[in-house]
């Protein structure tokens, strides 16, 4: 299989059937001294492999410092942290927290904080709750419809005590033969504007940006221009984000071209924010590798000082 770093993915899919883009030949590789990777997915929410083997392929492909940022859960925390100790390898504990406003999903990356704080528990399990209720509303729509999808088979796909997102539908459908893989159900059914998408309760992101902050993490905006044309996270946002405490801009990503990357790099620059970059690792989930994209040590060491909620984690 060849694929191409950065092009589209349902091109770059054609070439195999199957559930899964082949995750360990195409494993990026970075010979820098501290390769830096903050933004990555589990099966503690819709990444394909467990944490400890998300921490075995970035030590696999080169990684020195790798973050997990399991949506909306800090579950497999615990297990990709032994494991990082294990293999040699810096663990930074994060969660890519759902935000929402006026109906448009934002994702905001909080890195370093205290899991036990309250009010972030809390927001946290109300999202996975909402998740969880709003998966069977969507499934059902599409079962009346007549697309051949049941309850059972979605949450087969889903870990115990998982944060659970459109991805295990696409999977269910995967394991059914209906689509080849799940960039395809998101292309058939699962977009956003599908007749049979239903949202989920996710916090205000200014209101995250302060929850983060409260709870001793570090607020970094991920993929703030991933949206389709013309419905990418205005400036606007970025300025209020950044006056209630954002600390950095993920800016440096696949969904990123280059026209993103130049806006983005100058608007962090005027609100003096971080930059960072990662890969948004879905092991086989996605076609991003680990290391395509990363992070300066600089920039990891302005957030590791930063965060005061969980330390990072080192041998
Ligand atoms: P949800 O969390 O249920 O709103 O689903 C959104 C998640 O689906 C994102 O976090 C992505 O990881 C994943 N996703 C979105 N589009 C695609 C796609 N085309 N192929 C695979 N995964 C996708
Ligand atoms: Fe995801
Ligand atoms: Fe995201
Ligand atoms: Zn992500």
């Amino acid at each position: 299989m060849v694929l191409v770093i950065g092009s589209s993915s349902t091109l770059s899919y054609a070439a195999h059937a199957g559930k899964v883009a082949c995750p360990l030949e195409e494993t990026a590789r970075n010979y820098d001294r501290h390769v830096i990777d903050l933004h990555t997915h589990s099966t503690a929410s819709d990444g394909t492999e467990e944490p400890a083997l998300v921490m075995e392929r970035a030590a696999q492909a080169g990684l020195d410092v790798v973050a997990l940022t399991d949506h909306d859960t800090t579950l497999g925390w615990a297990e990709a942290g032994e494991a990082a100790v294990a293999l040699g390898i810096v663990f930074v504990p994060g969660i890519e927290v759902s935000c929402a406003r006026r109906g448009r999903s934002i994702h905001l990356l909080a890195y370093l904080p205290d899991p036990a704080h309250p009010v972030l528990a809390a927001e946290l399990e109300r999202a996975r709750v909402s998740r969880d209720t709003r998966l069977d509303r969507i499934v059902e729509r599409m079962a009346a419809d007549g697309i051949p999808i049941t309850a059972e088979a979605v949450w087969a796909e889903v870990s115990e005590g998982a944060t659970a997102g459109r991805p295990h539908i696409a999977d269910a459908l995967v394991t059914a033969g209906v689509v080849q893989h799940r960039d395809e159900a998101f292309a058939t059914w699962l977009g956003n504007d599908s007749p049979y998408y239903v949202g989920h309760y996710a916090p205000d992101p200014v209101r995250a940006v302060e929850i983060v902050r409260a709870a001793g993490g570090v607020p970094v905006i991920a993929h703030p221009w991933s949206g389709t044309r013309g419905r990418v996270v205005a400036d606007r946002l970025l300025e209020e984000m950044t006056a209630a405490g954002l600390a950095g801009v993920e800016v440096h990503h696949r969904d990123h071209d280059e026209d993103a990357v130049r806006h983005l790099t100058r608007i962090a620059h005027e609100l003096d924010l971080l930059v960072t970059g990662s890969s948004d690792y879905h092991g086989a989930g996605k076609l991003n590798r680990l290391g395509e994209h990363t992070t300066s040590a600089v920039v990891f060491d302005a957030i590791e000082s930063q965060g005061s909620g969980t330390p990072v984690v080192r041998g």
